[in-house]
Formats: structure tokens, sequence, C-alpha cells
């Protein structure tokens, strides 16, 4: 009985790297795709263009001024 609860904790945790991995990926090759997710949570680059900053430390981009959401940095 124990086994199958080691194979099922593996099997969460080897999915959750997976998609770990797939999000940093998609960080570096489509920054668009984050760009409109973040303006789809807040309003306050309605109307006008914002430049985000790329994180130096995870690659994610950020509204200048703000921590990186994704690191913390
Ligand atoms: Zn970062």
């Amino acid at each position: 009985m124990l086994w199958k609860i080691l194979l099922l904790i593996a099997i969460i945790v080897a999915v959750l790297y997976g998609f770990k991995m797939i999000s940093r990926a998609s960080d570096g090759r489509q920054p668009a795709a984050r760009k409109t997710r973040k303006k789809g949570r807040g309003t306050e680059s309605d109307g006008q263009a914002v430049d985000l900053v790329k994180c130096g430390n995870c690659g994610a981009f950020t509204a200048p001024g703000t921590p990186c959401s994704n690191c913390g940095q």
C-alpha cells in the first residue's frame, strides 16, 4: 500500500515540476502572453503603454518599480 502513496507523490511532484519548466520556457519565448495576462488582472495599464522590465534573475517581465512577481526581486 505504501508504494502506491509514494508513486502518487512522485507523479504529483513530476507534474508540478513539468508545469514549472513549461512556464519558465514560455517566459523566455513569449513575453507577450505574460503581458496580456497581466493586463487582464489589473486596470492600471488601461489605454496606456507600460514598459515592462525584464527581471535579471528569472527573466519574467514586471512593471518598473515593482518587485518581480515571479521571484520577488
Ligand atoms: Zn524575477
